[in-house]
């Protein structure tokens, strides 16, 4: 008989389909017009409607099918009931068809952490650079990014009216990275990706040292990370605070799944046990290929001005 689906095979599955719910509710509150934007620390941390929304939806729809698991959503929020109109109990078939890797069947719910980051590039939706945004699922077990969810509710909106939009990019550690097509930056030119709307003199600083080809200024974590792994850019450096782990943990399991390697500007890894401090304090550090070259050209001042 045909034993039942692993846990951890069983939640990337339900994943798959909760951020394609959210990417759902991205495009409505949007063509809806009434953004509800809130700034929470400032103009350049702000939340809108669509993160409201699509956090309580990720949340509740997760915490419904899966009620041991630890789920750490970004946005703060009054504790009343979901609407019924929010809940997903779909997931993607072809996942649960996938053997789970060795070292994670015996995983077990309270063993897993789920990082939320129901709108990744809130400025930048706010500002209508929609392809900068992404709904991020990052699944944790042990303190480790095993898994995660990457939707782009916007992908392919350059091709006009008619064209279906949006896409769902996922991966395993173990397993690979699936929903794109892994592309390797061009050879020997050095692209760096960073912020577009929280740059500082020292993630400038930063920059400069690295001496790049190019920069690319983009808005979002997500967004960023598929950069690196669509061959746009070679490195995503950004020597400041402000980053969360729920901006960081779907991100770095799908860079991980495909061989590549994210850390802080320091070079330590990051941690997501549920206990853990929710800021990287020491700026973001990835590629997916030649890490050891940025981090070996990363100035000592800069690694100094950042304490984990
Ligand atoms: P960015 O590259 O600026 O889009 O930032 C990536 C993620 O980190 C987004 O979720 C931002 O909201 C968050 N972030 C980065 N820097 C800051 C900051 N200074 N204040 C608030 N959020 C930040
Ligand atoms: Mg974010
Ligand atoms: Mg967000």
């Amino acid at each position: 008989s045909m034993a039942s689906p692993a846990l951890l095979m069983r939640v990337v599955a339900s994943a798959y389909s909760v951020a394609e719910k959210a990417a759902t509710i991205v495009r409505n509150v949007m063509s809806a017009g009434d953004l509800g934007i809130v700034e929470k620390a400032g103009p350049n941390d702000l939340q809108t409607k669509a993160d409201r929304l699509v956090q309580m939806s990720i949340c509740a729809s997760l915490a419904r099918k899966f009620p041991k698991v630890t789920i750490i959503g970004e946005e703060e929020l009054p504790t009343d009931d979901v609407t019924e109109d929010l809940i997903e109990d779909g997931h993607c078939e072809e996942i649960l068809k996938k053997p789970c890797p060795a070292q994670y069947t015996g995983i077990k719910e309270e063993e897993l952490v789920i990082w939320v980051d129901p709108l990744d590039g809130t400025k930048e939706y706010t500002e209508g650079l929609l392809d900068h945004v992404t709904v991020l699922i990052g699944i944790a077990y042990g303190g480790k990014a095993i898994a995660g969810v990457i939707n782009q509710p916007y992908y392919n909106y350059e091709a006009g009216a008619n064209a279906a939009l949006g896409r769902t990019i996922w991966g395993v550690l173990g397993m690979g990275a699936f929903g794109f097509q892994l592309t390797e930056a061009p050879a020997g030119k050095h692209i760096v990706v960073t912020t577009r709307s929280h740059s500082s003199a020292l993630v400038n600083e930063c920059i400069t040292a690295l001496n790049p080809d190019a920069v690319i200024r983009v808005g979002g974590a997500g967004n960023k990370i598929i950069q690196l792994i669509e061959g746009k850019a070679s490195a995503y450096v950004f020597a400041s605070p402000g980053c969360k782990k729920w901006d960081t943990c779907a991100p770095e399991a799908i860079l991980h799944a495909v061989g590549g390697k994210i850390t802080d500007i320091r070079g330590n890894p990051f941690q997501y046990n549920k206990e853990v401090k929710h800021m990287n304090s020491a700026g973001v550090l990835a590629t997916l290929r030649n890490y050891d070259y940025y981090a070996s050209r990363i100035p000592n001042t800069v690694k100094e001005s950042l304490v984990p």
